[in-house]
């Protein structure tokens, strides 16, 4: 290599390291993170894609655009209240002040009066008593799979668990219940048939091997025409002559009926109609963290409690603090897009499509998350053409809307109206970006 070589212009590792730039990067990002944006930077001007005197430029723009995190925030614009791909439910303010309250050294398991342990827990565990006093006592997971999973283990390993064969459910990603349950050592005992199953069916498969007795809400999908199923109530009078505990999996975590979605079962009911326990998420209807929920009988409870499996599947402070403060606070986002008003959506969806054109549509929303498939949330979108959605989902902010029918669907159900503004201006640059290309 001559010194005529532009090569021996490239920057020296050690002079980009004490760049005032790379000092700044060392607050938020990793050395590592630091070293391959300097070796990335370098090798581009050694095989010549840049000049050797664009390597600090380069090197700094590198470093302003790194996050840490990858989880890009999204505007769910598809009308879907609680959309899996999206994280469900999103946090209420309440609950977020929370997260970052806690993700310090908490007191989660110190009585700070005493300065004695204390037990984990137990001010997510009131609120949530506050919310249902049908249930004696709580106890709280980290999902619902894994509330069932410990709920048949402590409850029914190596016996047998009776359920319906028209509850045997997928609940998403290939995700089955009856696997589920296998995989705790307690064995499926499926009673009736896909669409009918009656009292009777279970009182014959109860034996001295019987576990106990599982009802699942057949959260996300409904048969309809010659069906039968066995209420709740008359479940448990089963269960209780035969002295069995009675397993509610409610899935979706309504604590109280929602009048808006009248079919959704809900832990109050259930536990007044005789279920033992029920088990439910946190991250669906009830719009907190990723969570599982159990509800019901204190004994029971308390051998769920106690079970070694109860430590692999406890929730950390983080999710406590989510969980008890979406309780204490205001409206969590997920109830106040179920019960968003159709003419409000209306007024907003007319905002936007004069600021960006596009046609008002009528447009139903859904709960999604595997809820409620059968029940339409009516409300608005703006319409505009289907191509508009690609740059939506890689624009800044992403906007995820719905493409149904030929065509780009932009519904305000799930979108703060606050982030209007925002939503608006990002429509408006994904639709200009199309005409300047046209
Ligand atoms: C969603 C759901 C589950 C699983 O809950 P996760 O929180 O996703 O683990 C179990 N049962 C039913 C009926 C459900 O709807």
């Amino acid at each position: 290599m001559t010194s005529a070589d532009p090569r021996s212009r490239i920057p020296r590792t050690d002079t980009l390291l004490a760049l005032p730039a790379v000092q700044d990067a060392r607050t938020t990002l990793s050395e590592h993170a630091i070293r391959s944006a300097i070796d990335a930077a370098q090798s581009r001007a050694r095989s010549g894609q840049i000049a050797p005197e664009q390597v600090v430029p380069e090197l700094e723009a590198a470093l302003a655009g790194q996050t840490v995190a990858s989880l890009r925030p999204v505007l769910n614009a598809t009308g879907v209240v609680i959309h899996t791909n999206l994280g469900r439910a999103p946090l209420s303010a309440a609950a977020v002040e929370a997260l970052l309250a806690a993700s310090g050294y908490v007191d989660v398991e110190l009585d700070l009066a005493t300065g004695v342990r204390s037990k984990r827990g137990v001010a997510t565990r009131a609120a949530l008593l506050a919310h249902c006093p049908a249930a004696q006592d709580a106890l709280v997971v980290n999902n619902g799979a894994a509330a069932l999973v410990l709920a048949t283990t402590a409850l029914a390993a190596g016996r047998e668990v009776v359920v319906s064969r028209g509850e045997l459910i997928e609940i998403g990603a290939g995700f089955r219940l009856p696997d589920l349950i296998a995989s705790t050592g307690a064995r499926l005992r499926e009673v009736g048939t896909t669409n009918r199953t009656h009292l009777r069916d279970y009182a014959d498969a109860i034996g001295p091997d019987t576990g106990l007795l599982l009802k699942v809400h057949p959260s996300n999908f409904r048969v309809e025409g010659f069906t039968s199923g066995v209420s709740v109530a008359q479940l448990a009078g089963l269960a209780r002559e035969h002295d069995l505990p009675l397993v509610v999996d409610l899935g979706s975590g309504l604590l109280e009926p929602d009048p808006a979605l009248p079919d959704e079962p809900d832990a109050t009911t259930a536990l007044t109609d005789g279920a033992s326990i029920t088990t439910a998420s946190g991250d669906k209807l009830l719009g907190g963290p990723q969570a599982g929920i159990v509800l019901g009988d204190n004994a029971i409870v308390g051998r769920m409690v106690q079970h070694p499996l109860a430590r692999a599947v406890r929730a950390d402070k983080l999710l406590l603090a989510a969980l008890e403060a979406t309780l204490r606070g205001g409206d969590a986002p997920v109830v106040a897009a179920l019960h968003a008003d159709p003419s409000a959506l209306k007024r907003r969806a007319t905002a936007l499509a004069e600021a960006v054109g596009g046609e008002v549509v009528a447009h139903d929303g859904r709960v999604g998350g595997g809820g409620a498939p059968g029940v339409p949330l009516h409300g608005w979108a703006v319409a505009l053409p289907e191509e508009v959605a690609a740059r939506l989902r890689t624009g800044e902010p992403a906007v995820l809307p719905r493409v149904h029918g030929g065509a780009c669907l932009i519904d305000l159900r799930c979108v703060p109206e606050a982030e209007d503004a925002r939503l608006t201006e990002a429509v408006r640059a994904a639709v200009g970006a199309g005409e300047r290309k046209a």
